[in-house]
C-alpha cells in the first residue's frame, strides 16, 4: 500500500484563524446588527498603487500580441525586475548584491516553507516562540516532531528577542521586524547572530517581509548590512505588506553566492546553485504581468505611493500603540512594524482577552497563544484597519 508523508499527522491543527472564525459568527449571531472592528487581520486591505495598476494593464496589453507575448521567463526572474531591487533595495543602501543572488518567487511563504528542500534531515533547526507559524510547520512536514527542533523562547524580560542558542544550532530562522510580537533587532543585536552563525558555521534564514515598516534609520532593513553576512544568511523579502501584493503575489529571495557549506566528503558547495536547480525544477516562475508590477513599486511615482501605503498603516499602528500605552498596558512593537504586542491586562490568558473584547468592545483581534506557547497571556492587534476604524477601536478599547 502506498505511505503518506507521516510528518504532516504531527502538525497541529491550524484552528486559530477558524475558532477566531466561529466565535466571530456566533458573536454575530447573538449581536446583530453590532459593529464590529477587525484589527486580527495580517492582511492588508488598501488597494494596489495606481502605478501598479498601469503596469498591469501595460503588460497585459503586451501578452496580448504577438511580437511581444510572453511564455516561461528566465528562471530567477526577470533582469528588468533584479536590477532594480539590486539598485533600490541594496545599493541604497549600501550592500553590494548581485542580480544572479537573486531570485523572484510568488510570495515569501513559499519561499520560507520550501527552502528546507535544499537543506539536510540532520540539520538541529531553531524556531522562535511565539513564531510565523510556517517555519515551525514546514520544518515539522520535513524532519518529523523532531527533537532536531529547538524552541528559541521569546519572552517579555527580554523584550520578546531570542536569546543566541547554547548547544550547536545548525539553521536559525529570524523574522524582523517580527511578526507577531512587532520587535525589530538593532545592528549590534543582528551582529550577535550573524557572528554566531559565522563561528558556529550556522545558516540563519532571515525574513525580512516586513522590512519597509522599519522607521528607525539604525534599525537594518537587511541582514547584509551586517559585515560578513552573505556568508552564512538567506534573506526573504516580499511586495506583499509594503505594496500590497498579498492577492497578485511576489516576492524575492537573496541567496549570496558567498553561502557556502561543505559536503560529507569534505568539498565546499554553494547554496545559490542548489537553490537555482530547485526553482529551475520545481517552480516556472512569476507571471511577467506581475513582474513587472513588482517593477513599477521602483519608479519614483511607486516609490512615494508606496511610501504612503505603509506610512498610512504605520500611523494606525501609532495610534493603537500610544492608546494602549496611556492606558496603562504593557506594549512591544507598532513602532517600526504594523504589529502591536501587548500583555492581556489583569493577568487574563490570551482567549479570555479575545472574548472580553469581543463582547465588550467588539473588537477581533489575535490571541497571542496561537503563535506559541509563549504567546499565551499576550495579544495582536495589526494596523491594516482603516485609519478612520482603527481610532474608534481604540476609543473603545481605551474608554471601556
Ligand atoms: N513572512 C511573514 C513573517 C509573514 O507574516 C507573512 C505573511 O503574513 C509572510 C512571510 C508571507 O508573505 P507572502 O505574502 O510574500 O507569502
Amino acid at each position: 500500500m502506498f505511505k503518506i508523508n507521516e510528518n504532516y499527522l504531527y502538525l497541529n491543527d491550524s484552528y486559530l484563524f477558524s475558532k477566531i472564525a466561529n466565535k466571530v459568527e456566533q458573536f454575530k449571531f447573538t449581536n446583530p446588527g453590532a459593529d464590529l472592528i477587525r484589527l486580527g487581520i495580517g492582511d492588508v486591505t488598501l488597494p494596489l498603487p495606481s502605478s501598479v495598476i498601469k503596469a498591469i494593464h501595460t503588460s497585459a496589453e503586451e501578452m496580448g500580441s504577438r511580437e511581444t507575448f510572453k511564455g516561461y521567463g528566465p528562471d530567477q526572474g526577470y533582469s528588468f525586475l533584479r536590477d532594480k531591487i539590486v539598485e533600490i533595495d541594496y545599493l541604497r543602501r549600501g550592500v553590494e548584491i548581485s542580480p544572479d543572488e537573486i531570485f523572484i518567487s510568488d510570495g515569501s511563504k513559499s519561499d520560507t516553507g520550501n527552502i528546507s528542500d535544499i537543506l539536510g534531515e540532520d540539520n538541529v533547526v531553531a524556531i522562535t516562540n511565539p513564531v510565523y507559524p510556517v517555519y515551525l510547520d514546514t520544518t515539522i512536514m520535513r524532519i518529523g516532531p523532531s527533537n532536531k527542533i529547538l524552541l528559541l523562547e521569546c519572552e517579555e524580560n527580554n523584550g520578546f528577542l531570542p536569546q543566541l542558542p547554547e548547544g550547536q544550532v545548525d539553521i536559525v530562522y529570524l523574522c524582523y521586524p517580527n511578526n507577531p510580537t512587532g520587535t525589530v533587532m538593532t545592528k549590534t543585536e543582528l551582529k550577535r547572530w550573524v557572528d554566531w552563525a559565522l563561528e558556529n558555521e550556522s545558516l540563519i534564514l532571515f525574513d525580512a517581509a516586513y522590512e519597509a515598516y522599519i522607521q528607525d534609520e539604525n534599525i537594518p532593513k537587511s541582514i547584509y548590512e551586517i559585515e560578513n553576512a552573505k556568508q552564512c544568511a538567506i534573506e526573504f523579502r516580499s511586495f506583499s505588506k509594503n505594496a500590497g501584493f498579498t492577492g497578485l503575489r511576489c516576492s524575492y529571495t537573496v541567496v549570496p553566492k558567498l553561502l557556502k557549506t561543505r559536503l560529507t566528503n569534505g568539498s565546499e558547495i554553494s547554496l545559490n546553485n542548489l537553490w537555482n536547480r530547485r526553482q529551475s525544477t520545481k517552480f516556472n516562475g512569476t507571471p511577467y504581468i506581475v513582474q513587472r508590477a513588482a517593477e513599477a513599486t521602483y519608479t519614483t511615482e511607486g516609490q512615494i505611493e508606496v511610501r504612503e501605503l505603509v506610512s498610512y498603516y504605520m500611523k494606525n499602528a501609532n495610534i493603537i500603540r500610544n492608546g494602549l500605552i496611556n492606558k496603562g498596558w504593557i506594549v512591544f512593537g507598532g513602532e517600526n512594524s504594523p504589529y502591536v504586542w501587548m500583555k492581556c491586562p489583569k493577568g487574563l490568558n490570551s482567549w479570555d482577552f479575545f472574548d472580553h473584547l469581543l463582547n465588550k468592545c467588539h473588537i477581533v483581534g489575535t490571541p497571542g497563544v496561537g503563535f506559541g506557547s509563549k504567546g499565551q497571556g499576550y495579544f495582536r492587534l495589526t494596523a491594516f484597519n482603516s485609519l478612520e476604524k482603527t481610532i474608534e477601536a481604540v476609543e473603545r478599547i481605551t474608554t471601556y
